[in-house]
């Protein structure tokens, strides 16, 4: 049963998001940039984390995969081929009082949301932000920063296939940076204007489609539940006729319930041989495949899983917050997936001012290092060191105190059962390892 509303508001994320030292306002001393955040000391693991599971599951442990990083800024044609200079753009009104924009489908009720004024009729506005190449701001040099990390995908298949000698099914994975000029950035990181992208282009022999097309589908849709997100907390839904992209001929989106609602998470859409066909086209190349069972040349379809990470990290963020009451007062605890957790283990000694245990957690801090992200805290009593940790989700608290002297052994604190075993010292790194499944 889904709970009738998720349990935690956007305002508590982001402000567990600043004060852990998540997520940033992007220039926020000089007050702020629309759409735009940094990833402070634990949000970048948690980011690298995301990319470095999904990169794994997708490329490292699939033999049909291969990665690929193009560059950000490519040729202007490319945009004309894939349709974006024509077709990327959402319609835009403008309040007449107030002289606001908004996005025309995000409005109800024909009036502003701000200022209830009037409305333009809508506009189309082109969500590419432009930039000019070399030192001469004309036409000639005019190219974008691009929206998707897809058409790197899409330009090199003669390459990526001439050197990979890989057979059809076959995909290519790639992680980087997308920009969109949106009009209305909201929503935290849900919505921005600079955001990174996950994305497979998955190359199949026409008539195959249909049906990789509900395998990928199923295997997204298993991935966000294997590291944590509850099931009743996601749901597909299918693209219907005016809604589908100009390329597609199915999509299926993954949603959240985030608690501004059901919102799209990443999108699996079935685009046919449109890009490469157009691709060809516009750049005079063969871009087809030779199958050697029918000795003929065919022109893959592609379906493409295409994620956001700074989506999925909102979403692992919402779903793993929880309060609790332990002894009549308030637990905010993270409860990410052990594979997601910025910091795996923090170390404490439990009295700051006895170097002798100062001096063995911080050994054990640096033995700990060469395996995990480690911290070692010594800044607060005890109480406070655990709901750090806890706040940011780490899964182990290792303590060093006096019976330590006496028995070479120290107090590991689980994370979401709050359970503590003592282990001997010279135990410690493998014991972690294991119950982080790494051994
Ligand atoms: P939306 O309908 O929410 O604007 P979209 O359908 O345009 O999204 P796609 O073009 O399918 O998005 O992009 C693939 C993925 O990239 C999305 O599922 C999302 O995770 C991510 N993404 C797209 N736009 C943004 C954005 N402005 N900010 C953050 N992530 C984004």
């Amino acid at each position: 049963m889904v709970e009738e509303q998720p349990m935690v508001d956007m305002d508590t994320i982001v402000s567990l998001c600043k004060r852990r030292g998540f997520i940033f306002q992007s220039s926020e001393i000089y007050g702020g940039v629309g759409g735009s955040w940094d990833y402070g000391p634990y949000g970048v693991e948690l980011k690298r984390n995301i990319k470095n599971i999904w990169w794994r599951d997708m490329v490292q442990r699939r033999d049909d995969m291969v990665g690929l990083d193009a560059a950000i800024l490519m040729h202007t044609r490319v945009w004309e081929a894939s349709g974006h200079v024509e077709s990327f753009t959402d319609p835009m009104v403008d309040c007449m009082n107030c002289k606001k924009r908004f996005r025309a489908d995000q409005v109800e009720n024909a009036v502003c949301p701000e200022c209830g004024g009037q409305l333009t009729e809508p506009r189309l506005f082109n969500l590419m932000l432009k930039t000019y190449l070399g030192p001469v701001e004309d036409d000639a040099s005019l190219t974008y920063l691009r929206p998707e990390t897809a058409q790197g995908m899409f330009v090199n298949f003669a390459n990526v296939l001439d050197v990979s000698r890989k057979k059809l099914p076959f995909g290519m994975a790639q992680i980087g940076k997308a920009f969109r000029n949106e009009i209305t950035p909201r929503n935290f990181t849900f919505r921005t204007r600079e955001f990174e992208q996950m994305e497979i282009e998955y190359f199949v022999k026409p008539g195959t489609d249909e049906e990789w097309h509900q395998r990928w589908v199923q295997d997204r849709f298993e991935w966000y539940v294997k590291y944590g997100i509850r099931r009743d907390f996601l749901r597909l839904r299918q693209h219907e006729g005016d809604e589908l992209a100009h390329y597609s001929k199915a999509t299926q989106d993954i949603e959240y319930l985030f608690p501004f609602g059901w919102s799209e998470l990443e999108g699996i859409s079935n685009r046919t041989d449109f890009d490469l066909r157009q691709h060809a086209s516009f750049s005079g190349r063969d871009l087809v495949y030779f199958d050697e069972e029918t000795g003929t040349h065919l022109v893959p379809y592609i379906i493409e899983p295409s994620g956001g990470v700074d989506r999925a990290a909102l979403a692992f963020l919402v779903d793993a917050y929880h309060e609790e009451r332990v002894r009549k007062e308030k637990r905010v605890v993270l409860r990410l997936h052990s594979e997601l957790a910025p910091v795996k283990a923090a170390v404490f000694p439990l009295l700051r001012n006895r170097p002798e245990l100062v001096t063995i957690a911080k050994q054990i801090a640096s033995e700990l290092r060469v395996e995990m992200m480690t911290v070692y805290d010594d800044t607060a009593s005890i109480g406070r060191l655990y709901r750090r940790q806890d706040e940011i989700g780490t899964p182990f608290c290792i303590t060093v105190d006096v019976d330590s002297l006496e028995d070479n052994a120290v107090t590991i604190r689980e994370r979401d059962s709050m359970e503590q075993t003592r282990v001997p010292i010279p135990e410690v790194k493998d014991t972690l390892l294991g119950r982080l499944g790494k051994l």
